[in-house]
């Protein structure tokens, strides 16, 4: 997959890109980015990107002309998609992940101060993703959360891809809880299930626990899920 950002602050993806699970899937060839500076399409001395709102008020505007210059500079995937990082998109879910990860490229633009001009915004999007109900300084975080939910689920990016399979989200619950050694920490056991070695008991441990964590913790997620009449029991 081919992943292209577009950002006035591309140095802030440095580490973010060079560390465990998205550096082995670079490294690997399954990843490759390629970050865009948008003041490299200024064409004046001062490398201008913003200026005052229409119609007066607080903060600056992206302009329109280096950043649907520096998009459309883009070579494109015949599977590609472009995102515009924005508070005021779609919700950022495991289902979209999903559904981004078919995709040869996805092409993330950032925006910063108050947003960007309407116009390069019905130009460029193909669509507008949120990372939640709260407003940052820039598009370059969200890009980040978006490019790692993402990744993750590309074939061979995760040493082990069962890993996937039981994560919170994937089959609309919360995953259970984990345990590790030691057998007793602080006085709290591990689950006697859980050291049993009893596959089939484990497994229905697991899902019960699942069930009960999402019912407390995020009941809304049960409203569409199909329940079996073991998990009703
Ligand atoms: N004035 C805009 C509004 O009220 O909708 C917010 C602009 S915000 C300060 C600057 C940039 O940060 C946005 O253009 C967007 O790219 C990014 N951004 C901020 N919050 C975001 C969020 N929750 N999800 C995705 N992008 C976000």
């Amino acid at each position: 997959m081919k992943i292209n950002i577009v950002s006035l602050f591309t140095g802030m993806f440095e580490t973010p890109f060079s560390d465990s699970i998205i550096k082995r899937a670079r490294e690997k060839g399954l990843v490759e980015m390629s970050m865009h500076d948008i003041r490299d399409c200024t064409t004046d001395r001062h490398r201008t990107v913003d200026d005052t709102p229409y119609g007066g008020g607080a903060g600056m505007v992206m302009m329109p002309e280096p950043l649907v210059q520096t998009v459309e500079s883009i070579e494109r995937e015949k599977k590609s998609i472009s995102i515009l990082m924005t508070p005021q998109g779609e919700p950022f879910s495991q289902k979209i992940a999903h559904e981004l990860v078919d995709f040869d490229q996805l092409l993330l633009i950032c925006g910063r101060y108050e947003g960007i001009d309407e116009r390069a915004r019905e130009i460029i999007a193909d669509r507008e993703i949120s990372i939640g109900d709260y407003v940052l300084s820039g598009g370059e975080i969200p890009a980040m959360v978006l490019v790692d939910a993402v990744v993750r689920l590309i074939p061979g990016v995760l040493g082990n891809d069962q890993s996937i399979e039981h994560e919170s989200f994937e089959e609309g619950l919360l995953e259970c809880p984990q345990y590790t050694r030691p057998e007793v920490f602080r006085g709290k056991r591990v689950p006697p299930v859980l050291l049993s070695g009893n596959h089939a008991e484990i497994e229905a441990w697991r899902r019960r626990e699942a069930l009960k964590r999402t019912r407390v913790r995020r009941p809304d997620l049960l409203k569409d899920l199909p329940l079996t009449e073991r998990d009703e029991g």
